[in-house]
């Protein structure tokens, strides 16, 4: 890791505020948010787009190499690019979710986005949330946060938000897939989403988006002797 070089590692389940999370500790310490499960999405577009069923594991591993994936750092958040476009809202729907929890399964898929993860760490100070970042990705990250809500609440800020973005859906669906999701990340052979035994527990069920902000910092603070 090049000197002064800082990476915070953020994991939990679906809806537990990762990204909004992620997003306002980069803007407070200078850091740049990557937001890694966009990059399981846009595999996951990129297999829908082709027409193949997210459970056709061959047919995912032999089309990896046809997968051009970059990320451009552009203020103080990575892009994903597919096929050097950015992917937008697209990778966002409750279809492409679940699609990005099946693809994410597939060791060979893991693999494939592991040095892209790890070179842009290397190079840049990171916030990076995810699901294995500080077991597999960045097992040396300067501070671990694992952060989680009741499932109910998950569901809920995940179905107000899809509502906001005009998506069809209802609670109980939302809290359907999330169910599935939570199933597959943390019960699956490989970086399963648990907590890397450094990391910090923050659960913020109790908290909104300022409270949760106000606690990690303090975690983050202690933890950098600041
Ligand atoms: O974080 P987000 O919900 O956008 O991630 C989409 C899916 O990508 C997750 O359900 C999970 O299966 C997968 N993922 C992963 N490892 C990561 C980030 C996301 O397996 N580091």
């Amino acid at each position: 890791m090049a000197k002064g070089i800082i990476n915070i590692a953020i994991d939990g389940p679906a809806g537990s505020g990762k990204s909004t999370l992620a997003s306002a500790l980069a803007k407070k310490y200078g850091l740049i948010y990557i937001d890694t499960g966009a990059l399981y999405r846009t595999v996951g577009l990129y297999i829908q787009r082709k027409g193949l069923d997210c459970g056709d594991t061959a047919g995912i591993i032999a089309s990896l190499p046809e997968i051009e994936i970059t990320m451009r750092l552009e203020n103080g958040k990575g892009i994903v690019l597919l096929g050097g476009v950015p992917v937008g809202d697209e990778i966002r729907t409750p279809r492409s979710s679940m699609y990005a929890s099946e693809v994410s399964k597939i060791p060979e898929v893991r693999d494939f986005l592991l040095e892209l993860q790890r070179g842009i760490a290397r190079e840049n100070s990171t916030v990076m949330d995810g699901r294995d970042i500080g077991t597999v990705i960045l097992p040396k990250a300067d501070v671990k946060l694992f952060l989680t809500a009741g499932t109910e609440k998950r569901a809920h800020r995940r179905y107000l938000e899809l509502k906001e973005k005009g998506q069809e859906t209802s609670y109980d669906e939302v809290l359907a897939d999330m169910l599935k999701r939570d199933e597959n990340d943390s019960g699956r052979k490989i970086a399963p989403a648990v907590p890397a035994d450094d990391a910090v527990f923050l659960d913020n069920s109790e908290l909104d988006a300022e409270g949760t902000l106000a606690a990690a910092c303090r975690i983050i603070d202690g933890v950098l002797g600041k």
